[in-house]
């Protein structure tokens, strides 16, 4: 692959990573597809190629099943929890080494600000600290049956190969969830990173070799949504991990419930946010538009949908205008960028096209609304602000997954709480106010997996994330996040 500007610029251990980057990691080998398929990753600030890398099919997700199944059958299988804790941590380790140049790598493949990047480096780092405390604490129990001369226990194993599917708005962070309860619980792994944004989860391969962990624990096979539907269909496979968009989710819900595979799923949304008269409104603008434009809005759990009491409409848009006209829109890899570009040509368009229909639906555009000037082949839109939305119009109702949020007034809690429900998704959901009983009666009448009081976002690793209906199945991080890599088996003795 030809240098170009941008990878030119890289670093010296990022620059030598892109020449040896681009083949699947299968049983602790870096090996080409088994008909050598390849395809491009794409710089989305400028559109040029920067890297070729493996297209895995059918045979290569085989290989990486097989090579998963050896692991959990052999060396992996007999590691012990404690040894699992130090293999976990020292992961963390070697992503917290290799921070600035992980940071370069999701900047130049994805788009996202390189300041943003660090802060999703620094997220996988504490995830998996988190997660490293709990091989040695996943206990079963002993039951107080009434029959007499009983011994009754649980015991909690590892549900097997996984096979784990991940989408491009934060590649490393998304692999590392995935792959924490992974090792925590014993199980072993096919990967596939997305295919706008493969170069992070391979980087991430050869620090989980530096890591110490047994070959072929972590198998990553990189390619497209066919090759993630042949490790959906693979019979090798006993689970299914999925972050990605609710159409594809229901797909894979589907064939995992025919084949009676465990499944988690972590989907689309179109969250409510919702300012309330009292609410403290410099917080709640800044709160409310980086609840929205962080990530160029490429955002499953992004507060989309604004709804701000009739008594601050004017005077929060007004506000949020103000942010978005004077954002520092540009190249990720840029120190000084606020915003970046979208991750792919595919993604602009609908980004755009959602722009066209808002205007088309009669929505009043406040703030940008175009590709700015000088974004010579890069997938960039400036933040848009709608307002005068009815809750209706397509703006209103799908995921748009780009920076354009849309604002809308309401004057009553239970008005706004029916509003903030009537949507398929149920993601997340934000309140701003002073006041407590509100708050937290609003908490209780959403219909969302996870809601913000006076922040958007604010994630740890011990507090699980899902989505109530359309937006998904199960939860992520936290304790909650190992049940669904585990299975109970009930052992009675009649003594
Ligand atoms: P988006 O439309 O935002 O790219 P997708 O849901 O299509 O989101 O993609 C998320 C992840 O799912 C990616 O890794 C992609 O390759 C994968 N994928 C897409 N289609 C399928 C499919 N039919 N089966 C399994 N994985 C898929
Ligand atoms: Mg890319």
């Amino acid at each position: 692959m030809e240098a170009t500007a941008a990878t030119n610029a890289l670093s010296a251990p990022a620059r030598e990573f892109l020449g040896r980057a681009g083949r699947h990691l299968i049983g602790g080998e870096w090996v080409e597809s088994a008909g050598g398929a390849v395809f491009e990753t794409i710089d989305p600030a400028t559109g040029e190629a920067i890297a070729e890398v493996a297209h895995g099919g059918p045979e290569d997700v085989d290989r990486a099943v097989r090579a998963a199944r050896e692991a959990f059958e052999g060396p992996w299988g007999g590691v012990s929890p404690s040894k699992r804790t130090g293999m976990i941590w020292a992961l963390a380790e070697q992503i917290k080494a290799n921070l600035p140049e992980l940071a370069e790598l999701e900047a130049l493949d994805n788009g996202k600000p390189v300041t943003y990047a660090k802060g999703d480096m620094a997220a996988a780092v504490n995830h998996l600290r988190y997660f490293a405390g709990w091989p040695t604490k996943i206990e079963g129990e002993t039951l107080p049956v009434s029959f007499p001369d009983a011994h009754v226990y649980t015991r909690k194993e590892p549900v097997g190969v996984c096979g784990q599917i991940i989408p491009w708005n934060y590649p490393l962070l998304m692999a590392v969830w995935k792959l924490a309860p992974v090792l925590a619980t014993g199980c072993t792994t096919v990967l596939k990173p997305a295919e706008q944004t493969p170069l992070t989860a391979l980087r991430l391969g050869e620090l989980i070799a530096e890591a110490g962990i047994p070959d072929g624990t972590v198998n990553i096979v990189t390619g497209d949504g066919s090759t993630g539907a042949a490790i959906v269909d693979h019979p090798g496979v006993d689970k299914i991990a999925f972050t990605g968009s609710t159409a594809v989710g229901r797909e894979i819900g589907a064939k995992c419930g025919q084949q009676l595979k465990r499944l988690t799923l972590e989907l689309g949304g179109k969250s409510p946010n919702i300012i309330l008269p009292d609410a403290d409104l410099e917080r709640a603008i800044k709160g409310s538009y980086a609840a929205l434009y962080e990530n160029s809005g490429q955002v499953c759990s992004a507060g989309s949908r604004l709804f701000v009491h009739s008594s601050l409409h004017d005077r929060v848009v007004e506000g949020l205008a103000e942010i978005a006209s004077t954002a520092k829109v540009g190249p990720g890899l840029d120190e000084e960028t606020e915003l970046g570009p979208l991750v792919s040509a595919e993604q602009h368009e609908r980004v755009l096209g959602y722009i066209d229909s808002g205007t088309a639906d009669g929505a009043e555009l406040v703030a940008g609304g175009k590709v700015p000037e000088g974004s010579n082949g890069g997938y960039f839109v400036e933040p848009t602000l709608f307002t005068g939305v009815s809750d209706d119009m397509a703006v209103a109702r799908e995921e748009i997954f780009g920076p354009v949020l849309v604002a809308m007034c309401f004057d009553e809690l239970e008005e706004v709480a029916a509003r903030a429900n009537d949507t398929d998704y149920g993601l997340a959901a934000g309140v701003w106010t002073h006041d407590i009983s509100s708050a937290h009666r609003l908490a209780a009448m959403i219909r969302a997996g996870n809601v913000y009081i006076n922040n958007w976002g604010m994630g740890d690793p011990s507090a699980p994330f899902g989505g109530f209906k359309a937006s998904g199945i199960g939860r992520e991080k936290g304790h909650a996040n190992l049940d669904a890599y585990l299975e109970t088996k009930t052992v009675t003795t009649r003594l």
